[in-house]
């Protein structure tokens, strides 16, 4: 573990959460998979897509959402580049904060890594009282430790208090 890694000797195994509530919502995230393999590295695993009430503004449209674990050669900060590089793709509009986007990408974890810089915090601070991000994430690192606290990432969401329920989409209507 460390504050900030250097360039990365063996690749990293990160993990990532998309998530989009505006338009076309799993051609949204079909993209930015195909964006993100491109820039940031291989998709080695996916969860399903998973749709979530909207957190913090609970009148707005449903998300869906959706783990990945890529495993990367970047840098943090280049991978939160590549992250934002394929929110600005599909064409994200920020109406207002936690409002309605077309995606966003958030960086879960890096490895085991602990980073603190003025962009970037990871583990990312929010993910113990997220069930939309612990659900997702749970399918495919359910062992995954989190290297602050300790917990694995089944465990973080056995304690995790957040009522939202969190669903296998179903599909289009
Ligand atoms: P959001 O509204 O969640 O898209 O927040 C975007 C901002 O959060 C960006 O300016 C990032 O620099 C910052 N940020 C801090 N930590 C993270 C993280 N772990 N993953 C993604 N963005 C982060």
């Amino acid at each position: 573990m460390s504050m900030s890694p250097s360039l990365p000797t063996v690749p990293i195994l990160a993990r990532l959460l998309l998530g989009s509530n505006l338009g076309d919502r799993a051609g949204l995230l079909a993209a930015a998979r195909q964006v993100l393999a491109a820039t940031a590295g291989d998709i080695v695993a996916q969860s399903g897509l998973y749709e979530t009430a909207a957190w913090g503004l609970e009148s707005q449209p449903a998300f869906l959402n959706q783990a990945l674990t890529v495993s990367t050669w970047l840098r943090p900060e280049a991978l939160l580049d590549a992250c934002q590089a394929a929110e600005q793709h599909a064409g994200r509009q920020r109406l207002e904060h936690w409002g309605q986007r077309t995606l966003d990408v958030d960086i879960l974890f890096y490895g085991s890594h602990v980073i603190q810089s003025p962009r970037l915090t990871v583990p990312h601070p929010r993910l113990p009282e997220r069930r939309f991000a612990l659900v997702p994430l749970a399918e495919i690192a359910r062992a995954v430790r989190h290297p602050q606290l300790g917990l694995r990432v089944r465990d973080l969401l056995l304690h995790c208090p957040d009522p939202l329920a969190v669903e296998p989409w179903k599909g289009p209507a």
